[in-house]
């Protein structure tokens, strides 16, 4: 109890005052474009400091959930995302087309995964949608119903997708559908030609109104501007229901790929975005995804006091490399950080109302309770 309330009234203590202001309605759909553009421009240590508080408010920071993903049908995809190898559309990449794998070695993979304290499972297929893969689809059922039955936390990827598609992934136990937005609306045209950030828009909606988790998030590196960075994240936080998992994810440039000569995306841009988007999203999972294994352990740690708390591990992340287990567990013992446990609710660790109330005004203040125990240490 003692360390949890030290932690509520430290959190109090340091709320500065524009977090304060927010936490009369803290969690936001209404968000203006120029006040995600404001939150942004903060001088990076403030900003930092100011998400790192609001992180306190909505989840424990000691916690962050480790999850793998797994690639079920690699390449001979038909979009033409400019980043990605698995686009049929890029001739020059090494990666080869292969069938959807069987239901073992999903099995398989996911129990390593728990054995190794993961505690969601993802499975990507590269495809644009569903339709005319009705075998296919069946076998993917199959492997969500048996993942969960593991007792983890399961998520798919799988392109586009029709309201009876997201019904049935959620009657077979789906907890997450990663569907990303990338960018914002101006720049995707750049990157994407083959679907409009409508149809992202419409299947991340038959998602939410499925009843599943949505996890959407973006990829920096992709030639965009800070503009850009701010767009998506203001895309994503107006939202009727903010995702419930935010992935950023940093260019890993691919041979053969229209992107294979973009320079790396700096370490502040990292950190900027991720404080700006918890800024914005306070209750959503920040997902540390592709490229951080380009990151220093110092880097990746500014990373999680910025409000990041969620990772990817294991061999591989689709087609790139990913931090493997048994570091990334050394990683977080040497900062103190744990993983977080199956379908534990970033709203679990949300401020304790005994000991801390948002007046009126805005201002955090202690509870009579909170006051009671303090005298009492
Ligand atoms: S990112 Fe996904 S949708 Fe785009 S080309 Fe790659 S596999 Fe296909």
């Amino acid at each position: 109890m003692l360390p949890t309330l030290r932690r509520q009234l430290a959190s109090a203590a340091a709320l500065p005052r524009a977090v304060s202001r927010a936490s009369n309605n803290p969690v936001r759909s209404n968000w203006l474009r120029g006040e995600v553009q404001q939150v942004w421009d903060t001088p990076l240590m403030e900003l930092v400091f100011k998400a790192a508080s609001v992180h306190r408010m909505f989840h424990d920071p000691e916690r962050i959930q480790l999850c793998t993903l797994m690639n079920i049908k690699t390449g001979g995809c038909l979009e033409d995302c400019s980043y990605c190898s698995q686009s049929s559309k890029h001739k020059g990449t090494l990666t080869k087309a292969t069938p959807l794998v069987q239901l073992d070695p999903v099995i398989q993979a996911a129990r390593e995964a728990k054995a190794n304290g993961s505690t969601r499972f993802c499975m990507g297929a590269a495809w644009r949608g569903l339709e005319g893969r009705k075998r296919g689809f069946e076998r993917i059922l199959d492997m969500v119903r048996e993942v969960r039955g593991m007792g983890m936390e399961v998520c798919t990827t799988l392109g586009m997708l029709t309201p009876d598609q997201a019904r049935q992934l959620k009657n077979a136990g789906l907890s997450a559908y990663n569907h990303n937005l990338d960018t914002s609306r101006e720049y995707y045209p750049s990157v994407i030609t083959t679907r409009s950030y409508d149809d992202r828009l419409a299947t991340l909606q038959a998602v939410r109104d499925a009843g599943i988790k949505v996890c959407s998030g973006g990829i920096l590196g992709l030639g965009e501007k800070d503009e850009d960075r701010v767009g998506l994240i203001w895309e994503v936080g107006r939202l009727p229901e903010h995702p419930e998992s935010f992935p950023v994810n940093t260019l890993v440039p691919i041979p053969g790929t229209p992107m294979e000569n973009n320079e790396p995306v700096p370490v502040h841009t990292v950190v900027r975005t991720i404080a700006t988007a918890r800024i914005v999203m306070p209750k959503t999972i920040i997902r540390l995804a592709a490229g951080r294994h380009t990151f220093t352990e110092t880097e990746q740690m500014m990373a999680f006091m910025a409000g990041a708390n969620a990772i990817f591990t294991g061999e591989k992340m689709l087609t790139t490399p990913c931090s493997g287990w048994d570091d990334d567990k050394a990683m977080l013992s040497r900062w103190g950080l744990r993983g977080l446990r199956s379908f534990e609710d970033a709203e679990g660790n949300k401020v304790d109302e005994k000991f801390v109330q948002v007046e009126q005004g805005g201002e955090a203040v202690l509870t009579p309770e909170a006051m009671k125990t303090i005298e009492a240490l």
